[in-house]
């Protein structure tokens, strides 16, 4: 408690001593000036002084002193931030504010000039509390994660501390306790309230052998489940982890009205002089720029983003900064990775083709050894319908895999290679049938010859076709599809959730190319990827979306934002909560730079003393911030 009081003391310092001076100089204002009278005889209405206030005759200048030391204080702390910033080709707005500190002292309009100090200093706390609000939800997942599960071994049941929980312990959950780790469901039957993952508030339903997914919390009294992952790399974890990192970083709020300061701050002088050339009085070149001080331009803009970033939040998005909501908003094409994006991420096998001798089991055997140690979708079905199917795959050497490509290994001196058409053909592997299906396939070969294929079912996401012909209706201009698989596959998919452009056959380093291609040519591109081969292309888009693979690896660090669930729709949501925040924070910028302008106008014909411009100062910051508070909703 103690160390947070410090804490908070530390970080807020210039708020702080503002708000001293200011209870300081107020109360000699109120007090000092004062002296204690008592009525004589005479009359109620005459009154003698009976104790003078020792200070009486310095109130004045102690208010000066206290407040000129605070202006000067200020303007150097904003000063070498204003350095810093044009360093970096930012143009700030705050020169305004010391423009006005400093004429307000010249025109000894003291406390107008205090009220722009507060101004400038509560900006800078609220921007800093901001930036922890917009992550306060995120928070809210960490805090609930749990020490220790109950562990069943035989019929008792002890407290263990996560870290020793091990795959395949069983491990009983108790109503409104959060998952530990990644498990299949013994029990008949559970509810689950998946919501902090996936932002739906209905809780599921789920019965024997289905999988249960950490961080999401038990509703059934009591349920078992074995355990499927370690504490250390469940999907709960992965996801704290991606959480942490997005708030080590900065908010990156995107500084709009940097974007509008140097016509309003020449604007604002121009009024000001012109005031002052009218009227032959500074004081009212004060007047002027003490309207013009624009905190609402400064604060506005965050707070909508904040207000974006915690809605994204709610519904399962995990954005790491308030620019990726402007990248997600201005992008106006959005490209797809297929398998495990467009299509779902659990893949079942549909038929298996062999040749040369070689039975279907055969095929799924060299196929399950040589994926061993992938982690692609198609090697993990593979390997399970191996395990449930009883095949036994041989024991393979030398894999290697080439990334998005497929593998090459080596099996009783054999040479294998498995992987799609083009990685096939490119090792010239000779008898690759021209009747392929057009279904997502690995094709198998053995010692330079085609041997057989395995082909899976894809089923589409549900719900892609309706994101994808929302986020049409939001602006996007071009939606694309990057997929490794064969054109006849690529295209039967595309077309079935409404994408027209379809690149296929490509090697991860084609699709960086083609995103890198639209970019040169001045689009901006949003990459949808399940993280899984297209880190590359994640980090070569604008910005990157992860759509997490539920109860899998998150392969989040390249994107700039991570859809914890397995819903497609929140592609759409996410666009639509950054053109909304976009609009919002525009809107409160533009709306408080004419409102400025319009009052320094009035301020020019002289009819706003310093210190009631001030307060009307503060009005409009109001205002303006609970317009940009509306991204929230
Ligand atoms: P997408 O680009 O649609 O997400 P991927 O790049 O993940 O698809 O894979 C494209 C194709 O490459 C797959 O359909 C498969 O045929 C092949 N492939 C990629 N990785 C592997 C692998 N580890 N084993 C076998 N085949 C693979
Ligand atoms: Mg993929």
């Amino acid at each position: 408690m103690a160390n947070k009081i410090k804490q908070t003391l530390k970080n807020y310092w210039l708020l702080w001593t503002t708000i001293s001076v200011g209870i300081v100089g107020l109360a000699l204002q109120l007090f000092g000036n004062a002296c204690f009278r008592v009525p004589t005889p005479k009359g109620l209405n005459t009154l003698v002084p009976i104790v003078t206030c020792p200070v009486r005759d310095f109130v004045a200048p102690i208010t000066i002193i206290l407040i000129a030391w605070l202006a000067i204080l200020v303007t150097m702390i904003k000063t070498r931030e204003m350095v810093r910033g044009l360093r970096q080709g930012n143009f700030g707005i705050d020169i305004l504010a010391i423009v006005a500190i400093a004429a307000c002292l010249i025109t000894q309009e003291f406390w107008a000039a205090y009220i722009i100090i507060l101004m400038l200093s509560s900006g800078e706390t609220l921007e800093k509390l901001a930036d922890r609000r917009a992550r306060h939800e995120l928070s809210a997942l960490i805090k609930r994660r749990p020490q220790s599960a109950h562990l069943v071994i035989d019929d008792t049941i002890s407290n263990v501390p996560l870290a020793k929980i091990k795959l395949g312990d069983r491990l009983l959950v108790k109503e409104n306790e959060v998952i530990p780790v990644d498990g299949v469901l013994t029990s008949s039957h559970a509810t689950i309230d998946e919501s902090s993952l996936t932002g739906e508030s209905m809780p599921v339903d789920k019965s024997t052998g289905d999988k249960i997914i950490s961080g999401t919390i038990c509703q059934t009294n009591k349920i078992y489940i074995t355990a499927t992952s370690t504490a250390a790399n469940s999907y709960y974890s992965q996801i704290i982890h991606l959480v942490e990192e997005a708030e080590a970083r900065p908010s990156h709020f995107v500084n709009l009205a940097n974007r509008y300061a140097v016509p309003f701050t020449i604007a604002s002088l121009i009024i000001a002089s012109l005031a002052w050339y009218m009227s032959n009085d500074f004081n009212r070149f004060a007047e002027v720029l003490v309207v013009a001080s624009p905190c609402p331009l400064i604060l506005a803009a965050p707070i909508a983003f904040v207000s974006g970033m915690s809605r994204c939040s709610k519904r399962g998005i995990i954005v790491k900064g308030g620019d990726t909501l402007e990248q997600i908003a201005r992008a106006d094409v959005f490209a797809f990775d297929k398998t495990g994006t467009i299509t779902t991420d659990r893949v079942q096998i549909d038929h298996i083709d062999s040749t040369r001798g070689y039975t279907p089991q055969m095929i799924v055997a060299i196929v399950a050894a040589v994926e061993a140690n992938s982690t692609h979708i198609l090697a993990s079905s593979v390997i399970n319908y191996a395990n449930t199917h009883n095949i036994r795959p041989a024991p393979a050497h030398s894999i290697r895999e080439s990334t998005g490509g497929g593998v090459f290994a080596t099996i009783d001196h054999r040479r294998i290679v498995a992987g799609n058409q083009a990685f096939l053909e490119s090792n010239k592997i000779t008898g690759i049938p021209t009747n392929l299906h057009n279904q997502t396939s690995v094709l198998v070969a053995v010692n330079g010859k085609y041997i057989g294929a395995i082909y899976f079912t894809d089923t589409v996401r549900r719900g892609s076709k309706s994101a994808i012909s929302r986020l049409r209706h939001l602006g996007v201009h071009d939606v694309i599809m990057l997929t490794g698989d064969r054109q006849q596959t690529a295209e039967r998919i595309g077309h079935a959730v409404g994408i027209d452009k379809i690149y296929s056959q490509l090697s991860p380093t084609d699709k960086v190319k083609i995103i890198d291609n639209y970019r040169q040519n001045g689009r901006r591109v949003a990459m949808v990827g399940d993280g899984i081969n297209d880190a590359p292309v994640l980090a070569t888009a604008n910005v990157g979306v992860a759509m997490g693979v539920m109860g899998s690896t998150v392969a989040g660090e390249t994107a700039d934002a991570i859809i914890t669930s397995s819903y497609i729709s929140r592609i759409a949501e996410l666009r639509f909560i950054s053109k909304r925040t976009m609009t919002i924070a525009k809107q409160s910028v533009v709306a408080g730079i004419i409102i400025c302008l319009s009052l320094e106008v009035v301020a020019l014909f002289g009819f706003i003393p310093a210190i009631a411009g001030a307060f009307l100062q503060e009005a409009i910051d109001v205002l303006t911030m609970l317009n940009a508070l509306r991204a929230n909703k």
